[in-house]
């Protein structure tokens, strides 16, 4: 896909308006016609304050190939602010989407990131859920610097079309920004933090009801009360969101931005 005009603008971050049919058509895509790896990367609240804070990392979210509305709060906002009707794409289900078609169309991927018995769980796990897979390797998230020219000849070598980062964010997106340029078959790079740890088993995704009702966030947070630093952010988006509708139901005229650029 190319960056469309249609990409809204949240707050501080940006979210294209993908439902998961779209994101995996736009995927599809950027392995049969790219001829560069494209990033993907996740939109949810606590990225809106955390990324901007370092300009390099938020240029690279702006100039990012796709982003998924990943969370309700990403889905409401844009509700409210554009009035997009978005439906939301978690990253862990685009994955998952991602590995089926990977294992429909013959593309091959890698999985870098994660500990590593995990990303050996993980491994195993995905090429038996489907069986025409190609993982043609994987490395664990915890490879020192100076290994690092090894590894990127490592997956050029097994020319993986799909590399899924599994690095948490931001450590995965710096490290597309920092390596993607000598990636030399990888199309397509989606960085999906936990996700490898959620199909290992280590941590449990939200049962399906809480997924329902969009209390996933509330699900994680009883489920790893550490979180509740990380998602001190959702209250603090839901307000920043209202007050910028409010001002533009106020002040029409001035772009959302303003009101956060301005001294
Ligand atoms: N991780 C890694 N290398 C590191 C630090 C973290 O591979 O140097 C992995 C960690 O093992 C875990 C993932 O990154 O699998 C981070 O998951 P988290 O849920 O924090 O990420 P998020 O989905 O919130 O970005």
């Amino acid at each position: 896909m190319h960056r469309t005009e249609r990409r809204l603008e949240i707050l501080k971050l940006w979210v294209d308006p993908v439902d998961m049919a779209g994101a995996l058509m736009t995927v599809e895509r950027f392995v049969d016609h790219g001829e560069r790896p494209h990033s993907v990367f996740a939109v949810n609240p606590e990225k809106n304050f955390s990324v901007p804070r370092d300009p390099d990392l938020h240029e690279q979210f702006k100039n990012a190939d796709l982003l998924i509305p990943d969370g309700i709060g990403v889905v409401l906002a844009a509700r409210l602010l554009h009035r997009a009707r978005l439906s939301r794409v978690p990253g862990v289900e685009l994955m998952g989407e991602i590995c089926r078609l990977s294992a429909a169309k013959g593309y091959r991927v890698f999985l870098y990131g994660a500990q590593e018995e995990v990303s050996a769980k993980a491994a195993e796990l995905l090429g038996r859920r489907h069986p025409a897979l190609q993982i043609v390797g994987r490395a664990n998230g915890f490879v020192p610097e100076h290994e690092m020219p090894a590894l990127v000849a490592r997956i050029n070598a097994s020319g993986a079309q799909v590399l899924f980062l599994a690095l948490g964010s931001p450590r995965q997106e710096r490290w597309f920004a920092q390596h993607a340029g000598e990636l030399t078959s990888v199309r397509v790079c989606q960085g999906i933090g936990g996700t490898l740890d959620t199909i290992a088993g280590t941590v449990r995704r939200a049962p399906r009801f809480w997924c329902r009702l969009n209390l996933e966030w509330l699900y994680r947070l009883l489920a790893q009360p550490s979180r509740i630093r990380r998602q001190r952010a959702l209250p603090l988006f839901a307000g920043k969101v209202i007050i910028a509708k409010l001002k533009r139901l106020v002040l029409p005229h001035r772009s959302a931005d303003q009101f956060f650029t301005s001294p």
